[in-house]
């Protein structure tokens, strides 16, 4: 029998899924269609060597929305995020700094570099989290359209809106939006090596250093999370990473949602420039009312509809909006735990995050080399080791590392095609990096997983190796994220839509594309 689809929801990233869940839920006859034998997209666990889960791309839980957990019912389909109680920052020759939960064991460890930014330090860290709040209403609903670009009131004034906003709350807020990370940071701190991880927070997905203005934003963007309402928690999903995007697709189906794994789309089927339907990579087409792409704008647009079809301001924004994928990601089995000398043995230092970044320079110099076309031959690497935490994704007395590295630039000087020859040489750069801190490592590893932004294009679909579906900068986000007109999900094509994270509010697991997309479909009379 041939079904009619209220709406079909290509790709099932956990964005599509939300999506799917929320029209089904209001009643809608949804199929969402899977290019991959696994749902999840970017936020996906996979068992990479018998009985190692690995969180292969996204690995750390913060950002996702409590409104959607609640009215998803979430963790009655398995969403579990267990919080992380420590920050630490290895150094050479030094103890390393480690932040804790515990704010006065935190003091004591940053009075080691400087008792001025000690004392700064839970300061700086309400502020974020006041302006993370304030930020997290924006977030949460869909992007302003109406706004007049040469009235820089008319900006004011949107973020007056927002619930509560202090006027020196606001200008803080406006800091954040223009500033560099380091520049931003400068206001607070004095330790060149204190600020580095902290400013590392603004380059993740970003091809920009941490002195580059705009990047104040992407940290903001690190301090929107949320667990269990504790603000600026990251946590480790039980399970790995995908159990979020299955907990979606658990949510979705229970509201009668049919999903299908395996299942490529081709390209949008067009009538009288509507969207129809959709015409598999087998040949087969699907009829739909409407059509939801999770794909990013340009993979959506460019690729599944054609520019023939298209106006050509839209080629033109879809032209401009910038890709360009700056991170790798290497994952790791091992029979044992990496002992950092500065902080010998098996601590609690080793349950979080572990910020290979340990000085200012350092990081800008890691950005000097993707400038010229190469990765850097230090990075910065964001290291967990979530088996500490939940042994459900590692054989009893092995670990599952992951090492989330910048910058590895999808454009090498000889193209991106260079990494297939490069793959080896970026994850032997990474161990040497890690190696530095933490000797003997590699007798350790058991099996390694070496993505670079290539791998990331071609496994999960992420253009140019984006892990954003689109660079989180101020000209690309809000009203203009992915461009002028199409910030509220409905693209200039008829009965076609987006939800994924090159639409407002962006990328990272939030789940809040997913939400607001299906949200405002179902507000439209259609
Ligand atoms: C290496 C890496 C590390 C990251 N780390 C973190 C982190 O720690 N925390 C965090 O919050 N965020 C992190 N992110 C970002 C976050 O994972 C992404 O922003 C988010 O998962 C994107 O979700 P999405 O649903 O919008 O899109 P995607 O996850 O990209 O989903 C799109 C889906 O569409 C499918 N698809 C593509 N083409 C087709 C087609 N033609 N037909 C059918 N299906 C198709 C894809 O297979 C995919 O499943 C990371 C990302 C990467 C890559």
């Amino acid at each position: 029998m041939n079904t009619r689809w209220d709406e079909v929801v290509i790709g099932g990233g956990h964005n599509g899924l939300v999506c799917a869940a929320y029209l089904a839920r209001a009643g809608r006859k949804v199929l969402v269609l899977e290019r991959r034998d696994v749902l999840g997209g970017a936020a996906v666990s996979e068992e990479v060597l018998p009985g190692f889960t690995f969180s292969v791309a996204s690995y750390v839980v913060s950002l996702f929305r409590p409104r959607i957990i609640q009215e998803l019912e979430l963790t009655k389909y398995g969403y579990h995020v267990i919080p992380m109680d420590c920050a630490f920052q290895p150094l050479h020759d030094d103890y390393g700094i480690a932040r804790w939960g515990d704010p006065e064991l935190t003091r004591m460890e940053i009075s080691r570099c400087s008792h001025h930014d000690a004392e700064n330090y839970p300061k700086f860290k309400q502020t974020m989290t006041r302006l993370g709040r304030i930020a997290a209403q924006v977030i949460d609903r869909p992007a302003p359209t109406r706004f007049d670009p040469q009235d820089f009131r008319t900006v004011i004034n949107l973020f007056r809106t927002v619930r509560g906003v202090e006027k020196h709350e606001f200008q803080q807020f406006i800091r954040l939006l223009t500033l560099s990370a380091v520049d931003f940071l400068d206001t607070w701190f004095e330790s060149e090596i204190f600020k580095a991880p902290l400013a590392a927070s603004g380059i993740i997905g970003t091809f920009q250093g941490v002195r580059s203005p705009g990047t104040a934003y992407v940290l903001l963007h690190h301090y929107m999370g949320e667990i269990d309402g504790a603000f600026r928690s990251w946590g480790f999903a039980r399970g790995g990473t995908g159990s979020v995007s299955s907990a979606c697709a658990r949510a979705a189906e229970a509201h009668g949602a049919v999903i299908r794994t395996n299942c490529e789309v081709d390209r949008v089927l067009m009538s009288n420039n509507r969207a129809t339907g959709v015409v598999l990579s087998n040949g087969d087409t699907i009829n739909a009312r409407r059509i939801i792409s999770n794909l990013d704008p340009r993979r959506t647009l460019m690729g599944l509809v054609g520019e023939p079809h298209l106006p050509e301001s839209v080629v033109a924004s879809l032209a401009r909006f910038k890709y360009r994928g700056s991170s790798g990601k290497v994952n790791l089995a091992l029979d044992g735990l990496p002992d950092f000398t500065c902080r010998p043995g098996i601590g609690d230092h080793l349950r979080g995050d572990i910020a290979i970044a340990p000085n200012i320079d350092y990081l800008e110099r890691a950005f000097d080399d993707a400038k010229h076309g190469s990765f850097s031959s230090r990075p910065f690497i964001n290291i967990v080791i979530p088996s500490l935490t939940d042994p459900t994704v590692a054989p009893p007395g092995k670990h599952v590392m992951s090492c989330f590295v910048q910058y590895a630039p999808y454009e090498l000087t000889e193209g991106p095609e260079a990494w297939e020859s490069q793959r080896a040489a970026f994850g032997e750069t990474v161990l040497d990096t890690i190696e530095e801190f933490a000797p003997g490592l590699r007798s350790h590893i058991e099996h390694m997983q070496i993505l670079t932004p290539l791998d990331l294009e071609r496994k999960f679909g992420l253009t140019e190796g984006n892990i954003f579906h689109g660079e989180l900068s101020l000209n690309q986000l809000l009203f203009q994220r992915p461009a002028w007109g199409m910030a509220r999900y409905q693209t200039p094509i008829r009965n076609l839509w987006m939800c994924g994270s090159g639409t407002h509010p962006g990328g990272g697991v939030m789940g809040a594309s997913g939400e607001l997309a299906a949200k405002t479909l179902l507000r439209k009379k259609i």
